[in-house]
């Protein structure tokens, strides 16, 4: 399988880059897969072999790998402006007009936009932002943060806090006052003979039993992306928002909707909050804002913490944060390429119609006796692996089933994401009917030739 000379692709890797994300022993056994290239939703690796990334890299390639017009969005603007910050009152035009368009396409009907790097630094400077309104406020204990286990919010040491994920404790995470709540997952979590709706409700009843036990002046907000992501794409029980939302608005606690992934028509909808009719606080947003052609990310801030975080900024003369690189000339060109693309060159309508064959697609491997449950909302979705249907008994840890089926579908040419014992599939929105139809059949492939393997 791997290429074992010394001077190979795979060798170097090995030698000078460390992996993050990624399955050791997996790679140590078959090489990196190095790329050099891509082309519509495919890519192209160092042997000259071609994938189908059913993945859109990490959610975010939506428009592709060779959308003209981005490139030339970015091209363009390194020849005019290729670089500045956004501090001492100074910003470029790119960064004006970008915000001015996420204001324009948020659900606020007015809001202010505060730019970083990447997600994890947006829901860190949410945090950052709700803190210094505690202070600013006097009430300079509401610093605790409540989201939910599985929900993803990044790397960074509070965004991983934020995280609900056990793979944290490894760095002695969360940080205090980071709290979990149960992960909204009917199929898992839902208890014998309850329903959709008795679990909505209990998991409400669970926020408020929080809420009295921390104390609500304690608590400074409540984080949760509208479809878990790389909890394993999971969307939300039946009236999930509506009965957290009433909870959170009896206590004045803000609702952060992580729209990292959701956003700009992941859903079907500009945003998940649109999908679930709900409306948040503030929305954190990346990945798909530059459909991943450049690394950036924003808060995007309703009236509300707009004229809050104003004023306490305005007590002290500052706002006493910001990155390099924030609201970058180059980023906010391309940002605001790619949702002229996404909106208005046909993307989010390819969403709309790709989705009941995507649902099709995934209700078909559901007949595969060793799929437990097949999920998603809009263009994403995910099946997951089990060894008994009736029970939902997951497969034994050490098979490593999820991460055996990706590797079958990558030496069939399909690239998709183990996650849990679940594959993830998250196709970009330029795909089309024939490709999604060799997405499924390779996939289906996969899990024949895999459960066959472990049966
Ligand atoms: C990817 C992701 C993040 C983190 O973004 P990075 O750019 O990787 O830091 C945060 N929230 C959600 C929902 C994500 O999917």
């Amino acid at each position: 399988m791997r290429d074992e000379s010394p001077n190979s692709w795979e060798a170097r890797a090995d030698a000078h880059s460390f992996y993050g994300f990624t399955d050791l022993p997996s790679v140590n056994e078959r090489g990196a897969v190095v790329l050099t290239h891509g082309q519509g939703p495919y890519v192209f690796d160092v042997h000259g072999r071609q994938y189908l990334d059913a993945n859109s890299g990490l959610w975010n390639m939506v428009a592709g790998f060779d959308h003209p017009g981005l490139a030339e969005a970015a091209k363009a603007q390194y020849d005019r402006f290729p670089g500045y910050h956004a501090f001492f009152g100074r910003m470029s035009d790119q960064t004006v007009m970008l915000s001015e368009k996420l204001v324009e396409v948020s659900p606020f009907e007015r809001g202010k936009v505060f730019y970083t790097n990447s997600g994890s630094e947006a829901n860190d400077t949410m945090v950052k932002m709700l803190w210094f309104l505690g202070g600013s406020e006097g009430h300079a204990n509401k610093r605790k943060i409540i989201t939910r286990k599985n929900g993803y919010h990044g790397v960074t040491a509070v965004s991983a806090s934020m995280t609900g994920k056990p793979y944290n404790e490894v760095f002695g995470l969360p940080l205090d006052g980071f709290l979990h709540l149960t992960c909204p997952h009917y199929w898992r979590e839902g208890r014998e003979g309850e329903s959709e709706a008795d679990f909505t409700a209990r998991l409400a009843r669970e926020l408020e039993e929080m809420i009295a036990r921390e104390g609500a002046d304690t608590i400074a907000g409540f984080f949760a992306e509208p479809v878990l992501g790389a909890g394993g794409v999971i969307p939300p029980p039946e009236g999930y928002f509506q009965a957290i939302q009433s909870v959170l608005r009896k206590h004045g606690i803000p609702l952060i909707s992580d729209e990292v992934i959701c956003g700009f028509g992941r859903t079907g909808a500009v945003w998940g909050a649109e999908t679930y009719d709900f409306m948040p606080d503030a929305i954190i947003s990346s990945k798909n804002l530059t459909a991943g052609y450049f690394p950036m990310g924003a808060v995007i801030l309703g009236p509300e913490l707009t004229d809050r975080l104003q004023a306490a900024a305005d007590a002290i003369e500052e706002f006493p944060h910001g990155f390099t690189a924030s609201g970058h000339p180059v980023g906010c060109a391309v940002a605001l390429k790619a949702i002229d693309v996404i909106l208005n060159e046909g993307l989010m309508e390819n969403v709309r119609a790709l989705t009941p064959k995507f649902e099709a697609g995934l209700n078909w491997l559901l007949e595969n006796p060793n799929i437990g449950e097949a999920r998603g909302k809009g263009l994403m979705g995910a099946v997951e692996a089990v060894r008994d249907k009736a029970t939902k008994t997951p497969f034994e840890g050490h098979l490593s089933v999820s991460e055996r089926i990706a590797n079958t579908c990558t030496d069939h040419g399909l690239i998709c994401r183990p996650l849990g014992q679940a594959v993830v599939l998250c196709p970009a929105f330029i795909m089309t009917e024939p490709q999604m139809d060799e997405m499924f059949e390779k996939l289906d492939a996969a899990l024949r030739t895999v459960f066959k393997e472990v049966a």
